[in-house]
């Protein structure tokens, strides 16, 4: 449920401070410390679970619902053009906080975000391959 060495739940303590911009039963969401773009805050999970493989369903889909809400707001309140969800599973991935979030990163027209890779079509048998390992159960 919580875990004593995490930060965020410390958030959620309110032992460590927190600008709180979205609370539900089983979630709450706050500012990132250090915003990609203006707005940028983050949804977690009031359960403390460190990453997308170990979260409950339930939670999952609240913190889902919840990114959506605060991206809808980041349009509306904030003029957004658009916005990304991200969540990183893994140091190799990016993460750098184990207990679960998204980000909900604010887009706007000319901001300085670029993706983190070069598209570029793949090699069509390492896709097949690749498709064959993940498909099914
Ligand atoms: P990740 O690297 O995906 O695990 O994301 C962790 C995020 O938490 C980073 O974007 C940090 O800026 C943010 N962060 C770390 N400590 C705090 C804090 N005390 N309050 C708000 N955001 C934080
Ligand atoms: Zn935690």
């Amino acid at each position: 449920m919580s875990d004593p060495d995490c930060i965020f739940c410390k958030i959620l303590a309110g032992e460590l401070p927190a600008r709180i911009v979205d609370e539900d039963e089983r979630t709450i969401a706050f500012m990132d410390i250090a915003p990609a773009t203006r707005g940028h805050a983050l949804v977690i999970p009031r359960n403390h679970t460190s990453d997308l493989l170990s979260i409950e369903e339930e939670d999952l889909q609240a913190v889902a619902v919840a990114a959506k809400r605060l991206a809808g707001r980041a349009k509306d309140r904030l003029g957004a053009d658009g916005v990304n969800l991200l969540n990183s599973c893994g140091a190799s991935a990016w993460q750098t906080v184990y207990h679960f979030h998204v980000h909900v990163i604010p887009r706007y027209k000319g901001d300085p975000l670029r993706l983190p890779w070069v598209p570029g079509e793949g090699d069509p048998e390492q896709v097949d391959d690749a498709a064959q390992e993940l498909a099914g159960d």
